[in-house]
Formats: structure tokens, C-alpha cells, sequence
């Protein structure tokens, strides 16, 4: 099967629709949530008792930013295998600080934290906002509520090259002295509200006081509740240019939060089309995806990868009375695709990829290797990828670092560990990874789709051809 232009374009755009509804982990979690309800699967809590029956799908999430989503096959019985797709929620951002209230030369400002390993210097003379998630008060009710504040708000300005001739040698700003954004102008604010704030939040008591009136107005404004119903908040920065198509063919995509909102919605997506009633009725395993808050700073958090969730949920779904060890003879039996972005060759940068290792646009998902375990790809869990792409007819390139370069991780030696699950680790090539504006291919989303869709269909047949034990 050769995709067609037409088919990888509506991909590509349908996947902008998903990273431009997603500028928080909650937001992303929200936006999963709605498709998932939207195809059908049930809403489970962690907290309750769960009724799992064949044939039938189902999701649930740990701290709003955590999500993972399964389909039990028609056949499953416990001790039978799980499908796993996992990727990861959270991106590097700037996040409004506990007590951000700044004033200096007349400029209101906001106090911002690193979040991960962004390319900062991307973030200057961006157009900013905010969104995340706000606890309030209601009666006597403590409410979680999003918050995505659709105008620029925020501005991180350069300093001019005439005041600092050899920025363009090499920038590297002040994380903390440098990163710190306007919201206002003290006298603007005098004029529109008869007194400018001032000072800092380093005497404040309330959440309004530790932050400048203006910021708290907005979300208060955004939430419809008074200042005083605000107890706290984690809020990130995110540009308020919208992803979209770029290149004269229109075959890049120029987006923030690539890495890995890409992983994230093309697991979704080819977890929801594999379930057609047909194909999922006589399916053997459990189908998955899990998807991750804090991969960007270690996954050691309640609802990262490292955390109880997985194991739990996995255990949970193969426990049976009639069979004690069912989910240790699950754990074999299952597959883990580690999916996260890939670094294609960059054309000014050829030097930094081994010669033989140089992931292109358009030539298909990435597989990782490092046998110093960054990544958890094995032989055997490459090669049951590389037969499940060749039956769906996905290209596949290959990458290895340089011995003399540093190397990226991911989710999958943290999950392989963990759950003893055999993993390869995938994704998508691309550029800029952690600027706050990314690069990829069109065909890339298309390619995954179908690669993973073809993986929870061809899984457990090709597993039962695996001779390795
Ligand atoms: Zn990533």
C-alpha cells in the first residue's frame, strides 16, 4: 500500500488540529479523553472496582496528565498478551512560578521555572500565553479546571544587538535573571485601573498575592470565579502561533510540542481505528497506549513512567482466580512500543550523525538503538517491528549515535525495567527538537498511524511465530 499525497496532507492536518488543543499535559489528557469518548470507550477510576468484559475499551487517567487507553480483545483470557504503545504528555516549557509576581523599571513582570530541556533562547520574542490547570474553590469544593488563555499575554523581549555585539557568537541566556516575561507596563496599568501593582510576591499571603492582579484577573476572568477562590495553579507558557504546513510543497510540519504530542496522537489514532468491531473480536491480546506526564524531567513522579501505574493497571487487567500467575505469564507475551521523536540529519549539521545512521524526512519512523540502553531496542523486538512494518508496508530507518556524541533517552529502558516487557523504541523524524517551535515531515504522521495500527493487528500473529526461547 503506497500513501497517497491526499490521504498523508488530511493526517498531517488532522494531527495539527490535536498538537494546537494540547499547550498543557492536561490539555492534551482532556483532548484524548474527548476522542476516546467520542469512539466509544468507557471511563474507568482508578479508585473503583472495574467490570472488564471482551471486546470492549476503556481509559482512565492519573493526575490529569496521565492517561492510559486499552481495548480487550474478544478472545483475551488472563495471561495472554499485552500491545503496548507508550509516549509522553509533557513537553519543555516555561511555568509560572509559585510566587511570580515581579515588578522592575516600570515593567509588571511574571516569574517563570524551567520545565525539562528546552532550547530557551527560542522562547525570546515569542508571543506567549498561558495554560494549565487551576485549583479553585467552590463552596466547599476543591475543583481542578483548565485554563488556555487564547491572546498573547506574555513576551520574553531580546536585548538589542547594539547593547551586546557578540550575542549572535553564541546565546545562551540567564535561566533565571534573562527568562523573565512582561505582562504590563506600570503605567498602562495606572491608567487603566487608577494604581500599577508593584513590588514582589516575597511577603504574600494569598495565591491573588503572590501574583500580579492583572495575570490573576485574566484567569479568574477565563475560570468565572473570584480571586479569592484561587488556592493554586500549574500553568505553562505556550506560543499562541498555531502549528501548521510549511515548505513550498507544504510537505513540513512547523509546531510546537512535536516531541511528543506527534507519538501521542498518532498512538491514539492507531489504537481507536484498530478496534473496528471485526478486527477487535477476534483479537487475542489487550491493546494499549500509555501515555506520560514528566518524561521531560526523569519520569520519577505519581504518573510518570516510572511510577505504580502501569504495573498496576497491567496486573489489575490479568488477575484471575483460576490462575495466580497470570500476569507474570502475561509479561513475555507482551510488546512495548517506546514511541518518541527521532533527529533526523540536519542538512548545516551533517557531521553530528554517524555516517551510517542518517534518519531523512519522509523515509519512514526511526528505530533507536544504544546498546549502552538509552534506548531498549533488542534484535528480537526490531525484528518483530520490521516484519509488522513490512506486512503494513511502512518504511523503517535506523539510528545509533556517534560514539563521540551524547545520546537522548526515552520512556522505554524505564518501562522494560520495570515491567520486564520486551520494547523497541520508535519515532518520528525531526528537527529543532525542544525549541518552542518544531519540525517535521507530513508523511511521518500517515506512516506512524499506519505502523501502529498494523502493530495491534499483526502483533500477537507474529509473536506466535517468535522462536527465540
Ligand atoms: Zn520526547
Amino acid at each position: 500500500m503506497k500513501l497517497s499525497k491526499e490521504a498523508v496532507q488530511t493526517a498531517a492536518k488532522e494531527f495539527l488540529q490535536f498538537v494546537n488543543k494540547g499547550p498543557s499535559p492536561y490539555h492534551v489528557v482532556e483532548e484524548c479523553k474527548r476522542r476516546l469518548l467520542a469512539a466509544g470507550f468507557i471511563e474507568l477510576k482508578e479508585s473503583e472496582q472495574w467490570d472488564i468484559k471482551p471486546a470492549s475499551k476503556y481509559f482512565l487517567s492519573r493526575n490529569f496528565s496521565s492517561l492510559i487507553a486499552f481495548a480487550v480483545g474478544g478472545l483475551y483470557l488472563p495471561g495472554n498478551g499485552f500491545s503496548m504503545i507508550g509516549a509522553h504528555t509533557d513537553s519543555p516549557c516555561l511555568r509560572v512560578k509559585t510566587r511570580s509576581k515581579k515588578t522592575k523599571n516600570g515593567c509588571l513582570q511574571v516569574g517563570v521555572e524551567c520545565y525539562g530541556g528546552g532550547i530557551w533562547n527560542t522562547w525570546f520574542d515569542r508571543d506567549l500565553t498561558v495554560a494549565g490547570r487551576v485549583m479553585v474553590k467552590s463552596g466547599d469544593k476543591l475543583v481542578s479546571r483548565l485554563v488556555h488563555v487564547s491572546k498573547p499575554l506574555l513576551r520574553i523581549p531580546h536585548l538589542a544587538i547594539h547593547l551586546q555585539r557578540d550575542i549572535n557568537d553564541s546565546f545562551g541566556p540567564n535561566k533565571e535573571n534573562h527568562l523573565v516575561p512582561i505582562i504590563a507596563t506600570a503605567v498602562q496599568e495606572e491608567l487603566e485601573t487608577g494604581s500599577a501593582s508593584s513590588g514582589d510576591a516575597s511577603s504574600a499571603v494569598t495565591t491573588a498575592e503572590k501574583h500580579h492582579p492583572v495575570l490573576v484577573k485574566v484567569l479568574c476572568s477565563e475560570l468565572g470565579v473570584q480571586p479569592d477562590a484561587l488556592l493554586d495553579f500549574e500553568l505553562c507558557l505556550a506560543d499562541t502561533q498555531p502549528g501548521a504546513l510549511g515548505g513550498v510543497y507544504e510537505e513540513f510540519i512547523y509546531s510546537p510540542r512535536l516531541d511528543n504530542l506527534h507519538s501521542c496522537y498518532c498512538a491514539l489514532q492507531g489504537l481507536m481505528q484498530s478496534c473496528s468491531v471485526d478486527s477487535l473480536s477476534k483479537e487475542t491480546n489487550i491493546r494499549m497506549i500509555t501515555l506520560y506526564d514528566n518524561e521531560e524531567v526523569g519520569s520519577e513522579s505519581a504518573q510518570g513512567a516510572q511510577s505504580n501505574l502501569t504495573e498496576l493497571v497491567l496486573s489489575r487487567l490479568a488477575s484471575s482466580p483460576s490462575n495466580l500467575t497470570a500476569f507474570q505469564q502475561a509479561a513475555p507475551l507482551s510488546f512495548m512500543i517506546s514511541a518518541d521523536m527521532a533527529h533526523a540529519v540536519h542538512p548545516n549539521y551533517p557531521e553530528k550523525h554517524e555516517e551510517n545512521h542518517r534518519p531523512a524526512f519522509h523515509k519512514g519512523p526511526v528505530i533507536k538503538f544504544n546498546s549502552n540502553q538509552r534506548y531498549a531496542s533488542t534484535a528480537v523486538t526490531a525484528s518483530v517491528i520490521r516484519e509488522i512494518a513490512s506486512c503494513v508496508d511502512v518504511p523503517l530507518q535506523d539510528v545509533m549515535v556517534r560514539n563521540d556524541s551524547p545520546c537522548g533517552t526515552t520512556i522505554g529502558p524505564i518501562l522494560a525495567a520495570r515491567l520486564g516487557i520486551p520494547v523497541v523504541d520508535i519515532g518520528g523524524p525531526q528537527l529543532s527538537m525542544h525549541s518552542i517551535r518544531e519540525m517535521c515531515c507530513t508523511s511521518s504522521v500517515l506512516q506512524s498511524i499506519v505502523l501502529f495500527e498494523g502493530f495491534f493487528q499483526h502483533f500477537p500473529r507474529v509473536r506466535s511465530k517468535l522462536v527465540v526461547d
